[in-house]
């Protein structure tokens, strides 16, 4: 198969035929072999009555459904583990993403040899203050923190090679650093290619400001959990023990002048009697930590928090 398409949806019946048709004609035109992955993440209105209908029309459609709503990553990652194609491109569900754009997003991936192709919304359709300021602000320091170059991490549309998201997993939210997975996975070709945006035609956003803060904490967890979830005793186990010998040296000189000096010192005078306290129960904290971050680490098996049964499929 030359081409799965992954979309996830929360209420979007008006757009979903449109959407389909539009695709089905693409794939027509460039004689694509192909399958359309919607995966409905707990949608409240008829978007999955809606997949059921086109699907009896084209057989390409299939549909994943989730009992309640999952949250974008869970989606995407359902229609990872179905997709079968050899090149696997994700699209929002609202018509803001052009499926014009996917046989060059293909041939990027085919010809060109790149891992991952990540559209480029340069122009955008959204509201500028709520979105466009904190997003390249956003885009700004995933840039720095995860040395890809790419100017829109979070834009829906995005072409993967195989094998890419066979190697990743999507949880949480982390739908908004997929190269940055993808990246730390092994993949080094990711590129980007600016791509139409349209405003938005029917239905409403599903992500308010909110996104910008969880978006930060993400990326810190992230960072954090790539270069120690392996391994946490080497983070805490390092600053609990910088923090313990502190306190530990400044105890040891209290009491040696203490021995030297009985009559005038007093010892909860002093400023540095406090520091010694507090490094010291700072730094058995933080190596307590670190224990427990092994314990952990030794047991995590299912980030994923949706169950098999909750998903029915088409
Ligand atoms: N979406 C989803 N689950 C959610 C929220 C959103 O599957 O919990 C889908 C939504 O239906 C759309 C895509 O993710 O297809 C992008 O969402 P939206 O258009 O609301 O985001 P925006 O374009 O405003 O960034
Ligand atoms: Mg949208």
């Amino acid at each position: 198969m030359d081409i799965s398409l992954v979309i996830p949806l929360l209420n979007e019946e008006e757009s979903l035929p449109e959407l389909a048709a539009w695709i089905e004609k693409v794939m027509l035109e460039n004689g694509y072999s192909y399958e359309i992955i919607f995966v409905d993440d707990g949608s409240t209105d008829n978007s999955w009555k809606v997949i059921e209908s086109l699907r009896l029309k084209n057989p390409h459609i299939k549909g994943i459904k989730f009992q309640r709503n999952y949250g974008k990553s869970a989606g995407l990652n359902e229609g990872f583990r179905a997709a079968q194609g050899e090149v696997v491109i994700t699209m929002d569900a609202d018509l803001q993403d052009s499926p014009d754009e996917i046989p060059a997003l293909r041939n990027m991936i085919m010809e060109d040899g790149n891992d991952l192709v990540s559209g480029w919304k340069k122009k955008r359709y959204d509201n500028t203050l709520t979105k466009n300021i904190p997003s390249k602000f956003f885009n700004a320091v995933t840039r720095k923190v995860s040395g890809i170059r790419l100017h829109d991490f979070n834009c829906g549309l995005k072409a993967y090679r195989h094998k890419v998201i066979r190697s990743i997993e999507v949880y949480g939210e982390m739908h908004r650093y997929i190269p940055v997975l993808a990246k730390w996975a092994g993949f080094n070709r990711i590129t980007e290619k600016p791509v139409e945006h349209r405003a938005r035609k029917y239905g409403v956003s599903k992500f308010g400001l909110r996104r910008f803060v969880n978006g930060f904490l993400d990326l810190i967890s992230i960072t954090f959990v790539s270069k120690f979830s392996k391994r946490p005793m080497h983070f805490f186990g390092l600053w609990g023990s910088i923090f313990f010998l502190v306190g530990l040296g400044i105890s040891l000189y209290l009491i040696i002048s203490k021995f030297i000096n009985p009559e005038t010192f007093a010892l909860t005078n002093r400023p540095d009697f406090y520091l010694a306290l507090t490094a010291l129960i700072v730094g058995m904290q933080l190596f307590l930590a670190g224990f427990l971050g092994e314990l952990i680490a030794r047991n995590s098996v299912n980030r994923n928090s949706y169950l098999i049964e909750d998903k029915t499929g088409l």
